[in-house]
């Protein structure tokens, strides 16, 4: 069976957006409207050779209807805890500097953490920073499972699905997320982390050819590690399919605006490239 879809091109000119039907197999595709979730996943593209897959698992801090806002107020809604703000952003401006896919979760990780396994109990938070979050207390077997089901899967499936369709050019996975710059009460100075998970290559790389002097405070694998679980994109999608990899993590008050949205991802895009490219020509001679 086959499904009409739309997929959305960015021109890298940054001409208006161009929109085009495509057919695909129904199977092999997020169920889109699956129950009440809606848009589950996003995907968009710069180029018909992508060198570079952008995934961004936090990009919305939407809760479809049916959930009742997860009984979480509209500050909590807005802030971290849901999503991670500004790192659409960044990632779509990214999209726009380099041959690229990005693949975009399109509801809040209360709701399902794409970053996350089924099994893991984090996947669908009962508590969340300081918040509780009471739409996730007490869930049993089938309502958990339609998270997963309507969720999880679409978002996975889909980034499998783009994977697979550009493995011919594709060379590297970057994941963009952002991180608040108070934590539990504590301050964070580091305002942008190179994480990695299994596979080290990428993350190690840019660290080494890291701007210098730097205009941020660029640090390995903080504010969080592969030890934290948030490595799960990066081994399950990246190391599987043999794309060197890294996850970036951005202090959010760095890019509330969309101006500093573009500046960061100015900042981040020749870099990333660079070690691409480095990593392909290690390869190539190795
Ligand atoms: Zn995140």
């Amino acid at each position: 069976m086959c499904v009409k879809i739309f997929s959305n091109i960015i021109d890298r000119s940054r001409e208006p957006v161009k929109y085009f039907a495509m057919e695909i197999d129904a199977d092999s595709i997020p169920q889109v409207v699956v129950r009440d979730f809606g848009e589950v996943v996003r995907v968009e593209t710069s180029s018909s050779a992508p060198s570079v897959i952008i995934v961004c698992e936090h990009a919305s801090n939407r809760i479809p209807a049916h959930l009742n806002a997860l009984g979480v107020t509209d500050e909590v809604l807005q802030s971290h805890v849901a999503w991670d703000p500004g790192a659409l952003g960044v990632a779509q401006a990214l999209l726009r500097r380099m041959p690229g896919v990005l693949v975009a979760g399109g509801v809040s990780r209360l709701v399902y953490d794409c970053n996350r396994p089924p099994d893991a109990h984090s996947a669908v938070p009962m508590k969340s920073e300081i918040y509780a979050i009471p739409g996730n207390a007490g869930l049993d077997v089938g309502a958990r499972t339609d998270r997963v089901e309507s969720v999880y899967r679409p978002f996975s499936r889909a980034l499998s699905k783009q994977i697979e369709t550009f493995s011919g050019s594709l060379a590297a996975m970057v994941t963009v997320h952002s991180f608040t710059p108070v934590f539990h009460g504590e301050a964070r100075s580091v305002e942008l982390g190179l994480l990695h998970g299994r596979d080290d290559r990428l993350a190690l790389d840019m660290l080494a050819q890291r701007p210098d002097p730097a205009p941020y405070s660029i640090r390995l694998n903080e504010p969080y590690a592969a030890s934290d679980g948030v490595a799960h994109t990066l081994d399950r999608q990246g190391v599987a399919n043999a794309l060197p990899n890294v996850m970036l993590e951005i202090r959010n008050d760095l890019i509330r605006e969309p101006a500093e949205q573009e500046e960061m991802a100015s900042f981040l895009a020749p870099w990333i490239d660079a070690s691409v490219v480095n990593l392909a020509h290690s390869k190539g001679s190795a």
